[in-house]
């Protein structure tokens, strides 16, 4: 693997690295790299209405400043997608989950979720970021969501990239777990060579060739935080503590080392009964380990900010 060289910066990334920007990337009414840290909260996915409107109020209550949760689920294997569930108005739990949907059947249960979603988001005043795969998917979404997010899976994906450098919204672009920060840095550049300037970064974890949680993928990167802010001054950087360990028992300290080392916030899965979320039940934290959190890091950011 390639490190940074002055080359790059001078020839390759000349853009996302400028010192002198003032870039403002904002979420509604919620300044991303701001000030004030950015906590985005929420489920994996968005499971029904009921869910969705809990959950929000909970991380709102808990001080969090926007709302996560996923509708459109880029899942390892084919047969758990969220979607397939019938009716967001229900909260029964998952009766059919080996439907393979068609695109039509896809989209049309998702606008559903999503609108659910932005009504949550309304009501407790957090600006709400969801993932998009499907690049034809963006006018729709556009109606409902405030922030895109890119997961790891589609750093990479030109299409998205194409049309997402034509939204105002801010993008958060995930870096894959394999993948250096050179080749991150690379698909900021190619949003900036397209006029796109209101991203941020998140980080969640590296493969490492072994490591203690034999259920990760992954290890939190902590270093990969100052060496943005280094790389690229001007551009928020956003921890992901929940798919990085995929282990609820480290979240709360990996949550804490992040901001420490100067994350601008957190990307953090929080559900009602973790140990019952649909997707991901590994890793999401329960509402008071969330407030606990919430008020450690807070007092964290005091002192280095
Ligand atoms: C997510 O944040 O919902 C997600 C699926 O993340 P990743 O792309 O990092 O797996
Ligand atoms: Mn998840």
């Amino acid at each position: 693997m390639k490190d940074i060289s002055q080359a790059d910066i001078q020839n390759n990334i000349p853009l996302v690295t400028r010192k002198d920007i003032d870039r403002e990337v904002k979420a509604g009414d919620v300044i991303i790299g701001g000030k004030e840290l950015t906590i985005m909260a929420g489920p994996c996915t968005v499971e029904s209405k009921n869910h969705i409107f809990e959950t929000a109020k909970a991380v709102k209550d808990a001080g969090a400043n926007m709302l996560r949760g996923g509708v459109f689920k880029p899942l390892t294997f084919p047969y758990g997608d969220p979607l397939g569930q019938p009716d967001a108005d229900s909260d029964e739990p998952p009766a059919d989950r080996m439907k393979i949907l068609s695109k039509y059947e896809l989209f049309k249960a998702a606008e559903k979720r999503f609108a659910y979603y932005k009504e949550a988001g309304e009501k407790y005043g957090l600006p709400v970021i969801s993932e998009i795969i499907y690049a034809e998917s963006i006018e729709m979404m556009s109606k409902y969501v405030d922030m895109f997010q890119i997961g790891y899976r589609h750093m990479f994906n030109m299409d998205l990239i194409e049309a997402l450098s034509k939204t105002d919204k801010p993008i958060l672009i995930k870096r894959h777990y394999g993948e250096s920060l050179r080749s991150l840095l690379g698909v900021a550049e190619h949003f900036e060579a397209r006029g796109k300037h209101n991203f941020a970064f998140c980080e969640r974890g590296v493969t490492v060739p072994h490591t203690h949680n034999v259920d990760s993928r992954a290890v939190l990167d902590i270093q990969a935080i100052p060496a943005f802010k280094e790389y690229a001054p001007s551009v928020p950087v956003i921890i992901d503590p929940s798919h990085s360990t995929f282990k609820r028992s480290y979240v709360s300290a990996m949550s804490r080392a992040a901001i420490a080392a100067g994350a601008d916030g957190l990307l953090i899965e929080v559900h009602p009964d973790p140990e019952h979320a649909w997707i991901d039940p590994l890793q999401a934290i329960n509402f008071s380990n969330f407030q606990q959190l919430m008020k450690s890091i807070k007092a964290i950011h005091e002192i280095i900010r």
